[in-house]
């Protein structure tokens, strides 16, 4: 199920990036101990009661060099594109300023619904001031204050109110889905056109909602395939569309919808940063993941050049070393139909259910190759396994003291799990429980 996305939009100084913080709160990421990738985090997964979405800061899209007006209505455009619930955000402080005023009427050509939220609010002596926000015809304004965090409970609770109800827009369960995702000029566009081009397929057009307009259906060997967002590939040419930023945001949503990424990279210019960021998202977000290295037809190579670009891969994506490595080309249709078969496989790796019974086999048998760790005189035991969810497979571990648990341990048991059993392009969580 595709996870509704909110957008937070207004003028600068408001506090989109104090909300969007707020709302996002505390989270433990991988991502982030890679340099670069926290410092301003447009783009999260949130959740409120028993709601989880992702929210959208389009505020820290940097738009640079354009005046006012046309950054605000770029990320008003930007969050009509991406958001099912828009929070125009304003200053309490400042009364309504001719600059709400514009944000407004773009924002009254949204199809999506679109919460008044006034900040800076920080006492009950203030809620007065939002009376004046009436004025801008978007409904009742919600009283909150980012830095102390009042109100935000009724916000979110209106946001909630107005997600799309359930089953808009998704695809069956036997389709697989999946993203392309790599920088600019990689060659996505063209493995796309190499899959549809192959005997056999069957284009449909997606009928229904503007949201999966983009995506492009296929069958191949009576398989059905949705390749997610197609169209941002193609680039639709508006404005905003070539910041990196933007590109970005667009991947990390393409690869939340997806059951499987591809990560595209160019043989002739190596691996770079943003690579590393955005398969780190696609490793998070617990995606079966598939590396792909695109033009090789175009490199120099003797019989070592594979190993060689695989070891560098493998040294830069260590996060990664469940993930399958492919050299493909998209121009020569050089080993292209096999990325479908190493789909098809790591998508039937991430749905995969092991029995409890087989699985504390292999979970004794290798506690008693390798002792579990022990503090203070105390040493961890482990009770019982036993796998909790799919996609990716999520296993519980039942101990006498999680505290014992160490990440190497983790690692250790995984490695266990990975060598018997066929989890290659999956990621695994292994979560530790005191046994009650
Ligand atoms: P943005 O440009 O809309 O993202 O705004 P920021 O989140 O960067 O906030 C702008 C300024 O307003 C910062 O100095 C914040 O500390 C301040 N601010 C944000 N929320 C509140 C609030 O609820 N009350 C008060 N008093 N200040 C706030
Ligand atoms: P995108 O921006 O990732 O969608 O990349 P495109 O598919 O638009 O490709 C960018 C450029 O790389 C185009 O000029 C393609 O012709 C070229 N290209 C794509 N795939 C290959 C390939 O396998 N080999 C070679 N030599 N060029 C390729």
């Amino acid at each position: 199920m595709s996870k509704p996305t909110v957008a937070i939009v207004g003028r600068p100084n408001v506090g989109k990036s104090t909300i969007f913080n707020r709302i996002v709160g505390e989270r433990v990421s991988i991502v982030e101990d890679i340099p670069g990738v926290t410092r301003d985090r447009i783009y999260s997964s949130a959740d409120w009661l028993t709601h989880e979405f992702n929210i959208i800061d389009t505020g820290g899209i940097d738009l640079r060099d354009e005046p006012f007006l046309e950054q605000i209505r770029q990320q008003a455009e930007i969050a009509m594109d991406e958001a099912d619930v828009i929070i125009f955000l304003v200053n309490g402080r400042d009364g309504v300023t001719v600059q709400d005023e514009q944000v407004a009427k773009i924002l009254f050509r949204a199809k999506k619904p679109v919460i008044l939220a006034v900040n800076k609010i920080d006492n009950p002596d203030m809620k007065p001031m939002i009376y004046d926000f009436y004025t801008l015809g978007m409904g009742e304004p919600y009283p909150i204050s980012g830095s102390h965090g009042l109100g935000l409970g009724d916000l979110l609770d209106e946001v909630a109110k107005n997600f799309p109800t359930e089953d808009e827009g998704e695809y069956p369960d036997d389709v697989i889905k999946f993203s392309l995702i790599g920088r600019p000029n990689v060659g996505k566009s063209s493995l796309v056109n190499s899959f549809l081009g192959e005997e056999r397929v069957i284009v449909s057009e997606v009928a229904g909602t503007t949201r999966d307009a983009v995506d492009t259906q296929y069958e191949y060997e009576d398989q059905p395939y949705v390749i997610i967002d197609t169209a941002g590939m193609r680039k639709k040419g508006k404005v905003y569309e070539s910041t990196e930023k933007y590109s970005v945001l667009r991947a990390l949503r393409a690869i939340e919808r997806s059951d499987v990424v591809l990560v595209i990279l160019n043989a002739e210019e190596g691996i770079q940063e943003q690579d590393k960021k955005i398969a780190g998202y696609a490793h998070e977000a617990g995606k079966a993941i598939i590396i792909v290295v695109n033009k090789w037809d175009a490199i120099e190579k003797d019989e070592k050049t594979m190993n060689v670009f695989t070891r560098k891969i493998r040294e830069h994506f260590l996060f990664l070393d469940y993930a399958p490595i492919m050299f493909v080309s998209a121009i020569s249709g050089k080993r292209v139909h096999s990325i479908l078969e190493t789909i098809n496989k790591v998508n039937e790796n991430h749905s995969r259910r092991i029995q409890s019974s087989i699985l504390n086999e292999v979970i004794a048998d290798a506690v008693a190759m390798n002792p579990a760790p022990s503090d203070k005189g105390q040493r961890l035991r482990l009770y019982y396994v036993t796998q909790v969810a799919v996609q990716p497979p999520t296993f519980v571990v039942f101990v006498n003291e999680p505290e014992l648990m160490h990440f190497s341990y983790v690692r250790f048991l995984q490695n266990r799990i990975r060598e018997s059993f066929d989890f290659e392009g999956t990621p695994l969580r292994l979560i530790t429980r005191a046994r009650t």
